[in-house]
């Protein structure tokens, strides 16, 4: 069953000269990372942005905590065609040049610009513009700073129960601050809720969608490297975005920022929320029945992947125990055994060969796939797969019923 995603309002991030992209609505879920570098320094920041925007992502966010930074935006602008965001952080005033020099959205934290007068300020530019705001509450600037009664209040509750009084807390942060821009009139407005505890995202956007109808910015904080932030990222978003709750995401590595990309493009592509681009490799993880060599050969069919052109399904398989079946549901596939392959193309088998040659003929079969695709000539995942439907309602968990039914006797239990 594809994901029934949650209707939302939809805000619409972007320009003629670097696209548009709409967040909620009938959008589709919209891929957006943050550059590393500092924004002041425009080629580099430059360079970070294409990368990202070849690699895959929709909307590209960066920092401008000096006025630098935002006196190189217009430059920036000039040179690539991906919509940008600002990250607004303490200076109301980098928003409003942010604003001026042409950026698509602000991402802003009322929380840390305790003058209200100059949160309406920005407020006003953009509705001027027509940029949208995210507004966001993340468990690390949440518990207040100023007011010292409620900074006690508020720790003293995360003590007695911290997940459950967090997602409170941010929750009410979020209606808070969304009154002022409910007093402006104003509902360009994106919503986020981050923690670096999947769980406390988890809960956290699932109350969000439960009380709002704006468009929800997932992520999970400060998830470290991707060697471990990976997992922790991917399990909270995994989980919001089978829900259908979602409509843009960030994953947060501290690496260079294509890993959030290539990881966030594939996290869509297998939960069916965008379309795939590249091939796709299938591949067994191998066992006691390997009689080939195949981490060597993955390494390399993942190599020669990389100049296929359409989306083709490879698999890569070590024996016969379950070899057939991922050859039948992939496009081009082999399966190892005797030191042979049977090689498959969309469900038929049309080469067995040798195992120093079945890389070779692997993909002169996945080449001549994708060439036909391309020609119109074949369809991606088209084969006939034979599928067994499950027993009938009635039989199914009836085991001991139909045992008896056989004829056969129940042993008796002791
Ligand atoms: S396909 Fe064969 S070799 Fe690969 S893991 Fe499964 S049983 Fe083992």
């Amino acid at each position: 069953m594809p994901i029934v995603r949650r209707r939302t309002r939809k805000v619409i991030v972007g320009d003629k000269q670097h696209g548009f992209v709409g967040i909620g609505g009938d959008a589709p879920v919209a891929l957006q990372s943050m550059t590393s570098t500092y924004t002041y320094d425009i080629d580099a920041t430059v360079k970070q942005i294409n990368n990202l925007h070849r690699g895959g992502a929709d909307l590209v966010r960066v920092a401008v905590p000096d006025k630098r930074d935002t006196q190189a935006l217009k430059e920036i602008l000039n040179q690539v065609r991906v919509p940008l965001i600002a990250d607004v952080h303490f200076h109301f005033e980098r928003a409003l040049e942010a604003i001026e020099a042409g950026i698509h959205k602000i991402r802003l934290n009322p929380g840390n610009i305790k003058d209200r007068p100059k949160v309406e300020k920005v407020i006003a530019a953009c509705r001027e513009r027509k940029i949208p705001i995210r507004v966001g509450a993340n468990e690390g600037g949440i518990v207040e700073r100023q007011n010292k009664t409620q900074r006690a209040e508020e720790k003293a509750a995360l003590e007695q129960d911290y997940s459950g009084k967090m997602v409170s807390i941010m929750v009410e942060k979020l209606e808070e601050y969304l009154r002022i821009f409910a007093d402006s009139d104003f509902y360009d407005v994106v919503l986020s809720a981050k923690s670096v505890d999947p769980q406390i995202v988890l809960d956290a956007y699932s109350e969000c969608s439960r009380r709002f109808d704006f468009p929800l910015h997932l992520g999970v904080t400060h998830a470290g490297p991707p060697e471990t932030g990976r997992i922790r990222s991917v399990v909270a978003l995994g989980a919001l975005l089978a829900q259908g709750i979602g409509d843009t995401i960030r994953i947060s590595y501290a690496a260079d920022p294509i890993h959030e990309i290539e990881d966030g493009k594939e996290l869509l592509q297998v939960l069916g929320l965008r379309p795939r681009t590249e091939p796709e490799l299938i591949a067994c993880p191998t066992c006691g029945r390997i009689e080939i060599d195949l981490i060597a050969m993955m390494s390399e069919v993942r190599r020669r992947m990389a100049d296929i052109p359409v989306p083709v399904k490879v698999a890569v398989m070590g024996c016969v125990v379950n070899g057939p079946g991922e050859a039948e549901g992939s496009d081009v596939a082999v399966f190892a055994g005797a030191h042979k392959g049977v090689i498959y193309v969309q469900g038929e088998q049309v080469a067995t060969v040798k195992e120093h040659e079945i890389l070779d003929r692997l993909f002169d079969e996945v080449k001549k796939f994708a060439d036909r695709v391309q020609k119109g000539e074949a369809t991606l995942r088209n084969q006939k797969v034979e599928i067994k439907p499950p027993a009938p309602i009635g039989e199914l968990g009836s085991g001991w019923e139909k045992i008896r039914k056989d004829g056969l006797t129940l042993p008796v239990m002791r």
